[in-house]
């Protein structure tokens, strides 16, 4: 396979997220139907992919690659496991540990 094991090559994931984008390298943005490059944590800056909804429950993307990443990750477990990340954001949020303070946040739902 193309990718390479070396430590260079690897970024940390959560067992979902890793299983999501499996060897996936691409994705297709909803908005335009295009395939573009997921985000590549070694070599972009997720703030200038993602956004959290005003309540920290939902990761906005606000480019292509963005929009295509959450898409192929169902960052927001629309399409699998029953929304379970949206609860636990719920409850991060409550107790004042999320979203990321570095991270950007929309000003209205989307
Ligand atoms: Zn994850």
């Amino acid at each position: 396979m193309a990718g390479s094991d070396e430590l260079y090559n690897l970024a940390l994931a959560c067992r979902r997220c890793n299983e999501r984008r499996y060897n996936f390298t691409m994705g297709i943005d909803p908005q335009t139907q295009e395939e573009v490059p997921l985000f590549n944590p070694r070599q972009q800056q997720w703030s200038e992919h993602f956004a959290w909804t005003a309540d920290g429950i939902k990761i906005i993307g606000i480019t292509s690659t963005g929009r295509a990443t959450c898409n192929r990750l169902d960052m927001n477990d629309e399409y699998h496991a029953n929304g379970f990340i949206q609860t636990s954001r719920r409850f991060w949020t409550r107790m004042g540990v999320h979203p990321p303070q570095e991270d950007r946040r929309l000003e209205n739902e989307q």
